[in-house]
């Protein structure tokens, strides 16, 4: 029987198992430490959701590094497209390293490439994406994902450090919604 949990008002089915997740976290560790070797990079891990990803990789992470959290502030943008969300917490000089960010999930792709964006600013020698998961079918600017532990389905998730509305971070496994009559 499928293992499910209530968070909040919503009923969740397990979509992703612990093991599954761990084996694929261990996967993206190892291309870049050999990727990378030789190199020194700096991590920046995209708080709240990345936290449990960005502990659990980069203990699989076997070259001299650092690691830095920042966070994205919303706030009302101008533009037509509505929210934009700044980079806040970026107090490492990023200047002349590699940098490789550490994200829970691209979806639209908008916040990582507002990020890139916003990165490139301050000439790092490179940057990379590291995405616990991709959401392909959402994208909607060209993003280069480097390296992805997993490609799901455009259904919403939590567990893992995912949260819907703010519960649901502290569970070993990834859930899905399991849509209630009529919704998808
Ligand atoms: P994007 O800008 O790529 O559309 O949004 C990425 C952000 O949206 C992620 O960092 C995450 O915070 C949130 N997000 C996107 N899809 C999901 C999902 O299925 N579950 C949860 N919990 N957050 C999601």
């Amino acid at each position: 029987m499928t293992k499910t949990i209530k968070v909040k008002d919503k009923e969740f089915a397990v979509s992703i198992p612990a093991e599954q997740l761990q084996k694929e976290v261990c996967r993206v560790a190892q291309e870049i430490n050999r990727d990378y070797a030789g190199r020194q990079p700096v991590f920046l891990a995209v708080l709240n959701g990345s936290f449990i990803f960005a502990a659990d990789l980069l203990r699989e992470i076997t070259l001299p590094c650092e690691i830095s959290f920042v966070k994205l502030a919303s706030y009302q943008g101008v533009n037509t497209t509505g929210e934009i969300r700044e980079v806040i917490g970026l107090n490492t000089d990023i200047t002349g390293r590699p940098v490789i960010v550490v994200e829970d999930i691209v979806d639209t792709g908008l916040t990582m490439a507002h990020m890139l964006d916003t990165l490139k600013s301050q000439n790092p020698a490179s940057v990379d994406i590291c995405a616990l998961l991709l959401k392909p079918g959402k994208l909607q600017v060209s993003l280069d994902v480097r390296y992805c532990c997993m490609q799901i389905p455009n259904d919403f998730i939590v567990g893992y450090g995912l949260d819907y509305d703010g519960f649901g971070r502290n569970t070993k496994d990834i859930y899905t919604l399991i849509p209630e009559n009529g919704e998808k």
